[in-house]
């Protein structure tokens, strides 16, 4: 049994990994500010004697014996990221700072959750780990996409210079149950917006492409990150090759919840890439992961998931 903090544990990822890092038989403790993140997805944990819940910024910080960090607090969603530009890169920045500097004292292994976006408006495709990516540092995207690569060199230099032992993995569009309903994220809007028979909002033509990943994927993925050997660090590219157009993924979403709603055309958000599809060769060999779940399976478990938080609302 170990004890494991988890930043952001009240978001839509960490409240998975919270539950299947418990489910494994160790000690968790959630940490969370609440900006994004929802009490409701983690209340069911609460009963377990060993998940304990923590209020805190992790721009302020804290300190706490544990032996694995998974460092997840930030918002992930463009319209809660710009929202406060400059709050979204103290939280990477000043984020990675503290939890790298507790991962040092205490010695505790620490995984960080990078992004797709480190590679911008990619002009390679699909992504490989060695790709430096094509960021514009000063677009509306960049508080978040250059806040995760300063996060990177953070994670490098505190591994080089101070021996913490880190594990990065750069995440692909991941959707899934617990995904807050005003998220602002494609699937989520989609599955909503299909649900309430609003129109659906394709941002430019909908000709743009996402790789959409499950979360039960992704979780799996995480874990195996955290246990590959000592020497292997990452980055590491973790999401679902299986590559669709906006166009494509409103269409699926229309014909799994049986609906009615329009397809409505508005204007392509700035830096808004056109294309993203990982390369997963490196994270088969050195996790002997690969995703499981296609996007119809998934989609339909997410649709049954905003099914019921609709009736709660
Ligand atoms: P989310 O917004 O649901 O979760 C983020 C959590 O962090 C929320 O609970 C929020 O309240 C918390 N948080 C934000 N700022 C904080 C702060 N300063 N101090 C403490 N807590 C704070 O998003 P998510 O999809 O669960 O993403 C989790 C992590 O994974 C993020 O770091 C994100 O950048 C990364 N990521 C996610 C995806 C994806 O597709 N879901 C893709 C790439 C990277
Ligand atoms: N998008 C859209 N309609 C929406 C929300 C998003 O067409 O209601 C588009 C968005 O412009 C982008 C893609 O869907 O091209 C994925 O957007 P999301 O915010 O989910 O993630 P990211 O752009 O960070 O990959």
């Amino acid at each position: 049994m170990k004890r494991i903090l988890v930043t952001g544990g009240a978001g839509f990822l960490g409240s998975h990994l919270c539950e299947r890092l418990l489910n494994g038989g160790h000690e968790v403790i959630s940490l969370d500010n609440y900006f994004t993140g929802m009490k409701r997805n983690i209340v069911h944990l609460m009963d377990n004697p060993y998940f304990e819940v923590i209020r805190h910024d992790v721009t302020m910080p804290f300190f706490i014996e544990v032996d694995q960090i998974y460092n997840l607090a930030c918002p992930a969603s463009p319209i809660h990221y710009q929202y406060n530009p400059i709050k979204t890169v103290k939280t990477s920045v000043m984020g990675a700072i503290n939890m790298l500097g507790l991962a040092k004292r205490i010695k505790a292994k620490i995984l960080q959750a990078s992004t797709s976006e480190v590679y911008g408006d990619p002009l390679v495709h699909p992504q490989k780990e060695d790709y430096w990516g094509h960021v514009n540092p000063i677009g509306k995207r960049s508080c978040y996409d250059e806040g995760k690569r300063v996060a990177e060199t953070l994670y490098m230099s505190y591994h080089e210079q101070n021996n913490v032992r880190i594990k990065i993995a750069r995440i692909f569009n991941t959707y899934g149950p617990n995904m807050h309903p005003n998220d602002g994220r494609v699937v989520s809007n989609f599955i909503v917006q299909a649900l309430k028979g609003e129109d659906i909002t394709i941002y430019g033509d909908g000709n743009q492409t996402r790789s959409f990943q499950y979360v039960d994927d992704l979780i799996e993925g995480f874990v195996r990150l955290m246990d590959t050997r000592e020497e292997f660090i990452g980055p590491v590219n973790l999401g679902n090759p299986g590559e669709f157009t906006i166009l494509e993924l409103a269409e699926k979403v229309l014909e799994l919840t049986d609906s009615q709603s329009k397809l409505i055309f508005r204007p392509l958000p700035e830096d808004d890439p056109m294309q993203r599809q990982p390369d997963i060769t490196l994270a088969k060999k050195e996790l002997g992961w690969e995703p499981k779940i296609p996007l119809e399976k998934g989609l339909v478990k997410t649709i049954s998931y905003f099914d019921q938080l609709l009736k709660e609302l």
